[in-house]
């Protein structure tokens, strides 16, 4: 599997606004932001390149855990009482470009429905 730049990210060998983290889960402010809060939510894992290699024998207590950290980002950040989007790209059509799965986080303004 390539090396990503998230994988450098865990391992803190390249800097990254962290917000969240626990033994399992990272979180870090987007270098990017397409938001007023715009975070990305990561296993440590690296084996998962995207939702379609989830299955739900061997990743549902990792999956639990991306959403507790999801709503407990949203607090911190100010975002859950608000409202907020989480979004999972998965393949070239979603536009993904790093494959490491993540959760992108997005609040702190009104979002537009449909996504481009
Ligand atoms: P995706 O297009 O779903 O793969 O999302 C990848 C996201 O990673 C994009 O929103 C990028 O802005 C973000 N990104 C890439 N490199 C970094 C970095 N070094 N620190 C924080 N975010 C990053």
């Amino acid at each position: 599997m390539a090396e990503t730049i998230f994988a450098k990210i865990i391992r803190k060998e390249i800097p990254a606004n962290i917000v969240f983290e626990n033994d399992t889960v990272l979180a870090f402010k987007d270098i990017n932001p397409q938001a007023p809060v715009h975070i990305l939510i990561i296993p440590k894992t690296t084996e998962i390149e995207s939702a379609r290699d989830l299955k739900s024998e061997n990743h549902s207590k990792l999956l639990g855990d991306l959403f507790d950290v999801a709503n407990e980002v949203a607090k911190k950040m100010g975002v859950f009482e608000s409202g907020f989007r989480l979004v999972l790209n998965s393949g070239a059509d979603s536009g993904q470009e790093v494959p490491h799965i993540h959760l992108h986080l997005l609040g702190g303004r009104k979002l537009t429905w449909p996504p481009g």
